[in-house]
């Protein structure tokens, strides 16, 4: 039996995380654009990042999520029970995700692309998820897995950059800068609302962060940016669109 998929609004993009504030680090920006431009974007973190070192417990760390989640504007956010810090690839893992990608019917996935080195190994693990859930959301005569949860092909797959990672993310060489030039300060904001990760103390980061952002905007011509892979070479239909977005 298929089972019904009426009751999820369909989204454009699903960003994909393995710790609430991963997503906002890589591409806060990017996503607050694409609210303002319409699409429907939607945030899976496949754990709840708990435990923390200074965090009271996960409901506190969930009530952050949600408010950055409505800093930036997205219309989604989902956090699966999938286990922080012993995070693996794993059947399970990759059912649950893709799950998801049944139920909400992206268009692109973004996710992680390559280690995090000196930062947390389930990132490592996010990406291989990510990369087999987006096949397995697509897989015919396998329902029982699935909920009855009707097929779903994922037209593409990009890679953001949460700022650890090698400049060439395994080897793709297709990167591009997305300009958030007018929404860099909303994803400042969204990361501010992880006030148990960023403490006064920690005030450093969100100047590497905004430093970060203006370095990769302006190599591209922008006042700030955010990074991208695509995992298939980009074409386009407009040379001159894309040779002179401004
Ligand atoms: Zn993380």
């Amino acid at each position: 039996m298929t089972a019904s998929t009426d009751d999820y609004p369909r989204l454009d993009v699903i960003a994909v995380g393995a710790h609430p504030d991963d997503v906002e680090i890589a591409c806060g920006g990017t996503l607050a654009r694409l609210v303002h431009q319409g699409y429907h974007v939607g945030i899976i973190d496949l754990t709840d990042g708990e435990p923390t070192p200074k965090s009271p417990g996960p409901e506190v760390r969930l009530a952050e999520a949600q408010a950055a989640a409505a800093a930036l504007g997205v219309h989604q956010r989902i956090t699966l029970d999938l286990p922080n810090r012993r995070l693996f690839d794993s059947f399970e893992a990759r059912v649950a995700l893709a799950k998801e990608f049944r139920k909400y019917r992206p268009k692109i996935v973004i996710g992680f692309g390559d280690k995090t080195p000196l930062a947390s190994p389930d990132h490592w693990q996010a990406m291989l998820i990510t990369y087999a859930a987006v096949f397995y959301s697509r897989l015919t005569k396998w329902d029982e897995h699935f909920d009855g949860l009707p097929v779903h092909a994922v037209s593409a797959q990009l890679y953001f950059r949460l700022a650890f990672e090698p400049q060439t993310l395994v080897g793709y060489p297709s990167h591009f800068t997305a300009d958030i030039s007018e929404t860099l300060e909303t994803k400042i904001d969204s990361i501010r609302c992880y006030a148990t990760q960023f403490p006064p103390e920690k005030e450093y980061v969100f100047d590497r962060i905004r430093g970060a952002a203006m370095l990769a905007g302006a190599a591209s011509g922008f006042q700030a940016g955010e990074v991208f892979v695509s995992a298939r070479p980009l074409g386009t239909r407009d040379l001159v669109k894309t040779a002179l977005p401004i």
